[in-house]
């Protein structure tokens, strides 16, 4: 079993689909094994965006993650780490993401495209790390 990092972006909290997303992510046959709301200080989202640090959008990154609170979970399962990525769809909500996807279903914008999940075994281990020290 493996787990992943998922977050509920602000965009998707303010929509209301913090419970479209769990529904989602349950009806796939993954475990939650942690989850909190919760706004996130600057240097946290420095952190998990580190490896986005000099793109043009990591400035704008970095303020839509701080403009508001987002759900962080432990998602767990048999290959969650993808799972969830399936779950979640690509990352361009239009262009990537299928209908059926979480993106694709309620996106519309590449920055907007309300969760996050670990994209590999060692992003989601230090993901969890960063968001759940006490796990
Ligand atoms: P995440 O890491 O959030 O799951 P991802 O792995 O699908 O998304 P990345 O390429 O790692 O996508 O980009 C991280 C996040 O940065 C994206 O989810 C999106 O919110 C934002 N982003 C990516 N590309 C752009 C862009 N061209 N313009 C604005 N924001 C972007």
């Amino acid at each position: 079993s493996e787990r992943t990092l998922v977050l509920v972006k602000p965009d998707g909290v303010s929509r209301g689909l913090v419970g479209e997303v769990i529904s989602r992510i349950e009806r796939k046959g993954l475990t939650l094994a942690a989850l909190e709301l919760k706004t996130v200080e600057r240097a946290v989202a420095e952190q998990h965006y580190a490896e986005h640090d000099g793109r043009p959008f990591f400035e704008s990154l970095l303020e839509f993650i701080t403009s508001g609170p987002v759900v962080a979970l432990v998602a767990e399962g048999p290959r969650a780490i993808s799972a969830f990525r399936q779950v979640a769809g690509g990352t361009d909500p239009v262009d990537k993401a299928v209908p059926g996807s979480i993106r694709g279903d309620f996106g519309l914008e590449v920055q907007y495209n309300l969760v996050h999940g670990s994209d590999s075994p060692e992003s989601a281990e230090r993901e969890i790390k960063l968001w759940f020290p006490n796990l």
